[in-house]
């Protein structure tokens, strides 16, 4: 199966892998992925994005986009983060439907021709719904399944509870999705907001295939973070809600404070419930302008409008 030069339009399904560091898995991904690319029931190729690996899977890629004309790669000039990799990948695919997995076979390429399916079936988005999740930590499971709960409840946005970044992307939803400029990406989110017809198909999360996890704790709460404020204000209006209880319930200290200076005139103790308040409060007023930080940082990198992406180059099919 070969793109011939110029041709490149009838490409009908595009893989598109964000690779960080991953050189020992790689050889194996492409091992399992390549008969299902031929499997497929349409012209398909390969994104890879090199999110600014700093181990051999840049020369790799690039000897794979040498041999094999499914295989394209683009490198970035340093790492941007894998939500930044995605979309560079999206950007560049020329598949009529894209797929999105991650590098490391925690998603089963053999679940690729399933997706395709509900795909031909009328579908725009067909995301991959985690049945269960081997060989990761209780932590994470544990910390997953409150946080994707903590979304259905913060957000309008119907976000499919235990769906990753693994799913196909079609039609309509794929151009919607592409004119989504924004530079906190919480992608799997956008996916959803987008609308369309979108199914899940269940699949077992494997354990990672070779290495180890690129995000750190630092980096999934940051991740976290940005999937709850790109959907939600819910953070910005506990603010106000914390303020009308206060204010609330200060009117009543008004009036017992009243009542002990004017009536009882005993006002000398009260050290306790003095610093009880003070301290309460200012815990109160800090979390809340944190909380409006957070935003304020967002609107300022909307507003700097920054590339998501910088490329360094690629390799492949007629490079671009
Ligand atoms: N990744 C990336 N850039 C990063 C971090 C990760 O492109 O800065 C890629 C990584 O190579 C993998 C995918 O994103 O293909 C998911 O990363 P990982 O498996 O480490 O995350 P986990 O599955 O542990 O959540
Ligand atoms: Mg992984």
């Amino acid at each position: 199966m070969s793109v011939s030069q110029g041709s490149s339009s009838e490409v009908v399904y595009s893989i598109v892998i964000p690779v960080y560091n991953e050189e020992q898995v790689l050889p194996e991904l492409y091992k399992q992925l390549s008969p299902v690319l031929d499997s497929l029931d349409g012209e398909a190729e390969v994104v890879f994005v090199d999110d600014g690996s700093t181990d051999q899977s840049a020369s790799f890629l690039r000897g794979l986009a040498c041999r094999d004309d499914r295989v394209r790669t683009i490198r970035f000039s340093r790492n941007f983060g894998h939500q930044a990799a995605i979309t560079a990948g999206l950007d560049a695919a020329r598949g009529q439907a894209v797929v999105v997995m991650d590098a490391d076979l925690q998603d089963p390429p053999e679940l690729i021709p399933e997706l395709a399916r509900k795909w031909r079936e009328g579908y725009e988005v067909v995301y991959a719904q985690r049945r269960s999740r081997r060989g990761e930590s209780y932590f994470k499971r544990f910390s997953a399944s409150i946080y994707y709960r903590l979304m259905v409840h913060l957000t309008k946005v119907e976000i499919p509870v235990d769906a990753g970044d693994f799913r196909l992307i079609g039609g309509s939803a794929l151009v919607a999705l592409r004119s989504m400029r924004e530079k906190h990406r919480y992608v799997r989110g956008m996916v959803s907001w987008v609308g369309f017809r979108q199914t899940g198909v269940p699949y077992t999360r494997k354990e990672r295939f070779a290495g180890e996890t690129k995000y750190t704790l630092g980096r999934m709460l940051r991740f976290a973070a940005d999937g709850i404020t790109s959907f939600s204000w819910v953070p910005l209006r506990i603010a106000v809600h914390i303020g009308l209880i206060a204010s609330a319930l200060s009117l009543g200290m008004v009036l017992w404070v009243l009542y002990e200076a004017l009536i009882a005139r005993r006002t000398v103790p009260g050290w306790a419930s003095t610093v009880v308040i003070i301290l309460f409060l200012g815990g109160v007023q800090l979390f809340s302008i944190g909380m409006l930080g957070e935003y304020i940082g967002r609107v300022y990198d909307e507003v700097r409008n920054r590339p998501l992406y910088i490329i360094d180059d690629s390799d492949g099919a007629d490079d671009d």
